[in-house]
């Protein structure tokens, strides 16, 4: 299982709290907005956390005013396997 961070921007203010919470893992966009830190796409908003991020990232999820942020442990995908003589 990966956790992963998602950022509902339709519900955030923009004010940074959980960029300064978790400064390895986010970054505030022109807007003041936070993205994922080095990512483009989907995982700008959905952004998958290292173990070592899982704690600062849920009380980022407790201290958001807006209740923009949640949690959520999705399956990782599936490592192709490789038969033999291919
Ligand atoms: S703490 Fe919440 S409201 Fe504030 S910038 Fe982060 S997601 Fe948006």
């Amino acid at each position: 299982m990966t956790a992963i961070l998602h950022i509902d921007w339709t519900s955030c203010d923009g004010r940074g709290l959980c960029t300064e919470l978790l400064p390895g893992v986010l970054d505030r966009d022109d807007w003041g907005y936070p993205v994922a830190r080095g990512k483009s796409g989907r995982e700008r908003t959905d952004i998958p956390l290292r173990d070592a991020d899982r704690e600062a990232a849920q009380e980022a999820v407790s201290l958001c005013p807006k209740l923009a942020l949640s949690l959520q442990e999705r399956m990782e995908p599936a490592r192709e396997s490789r038969k033999p003589g291919r």
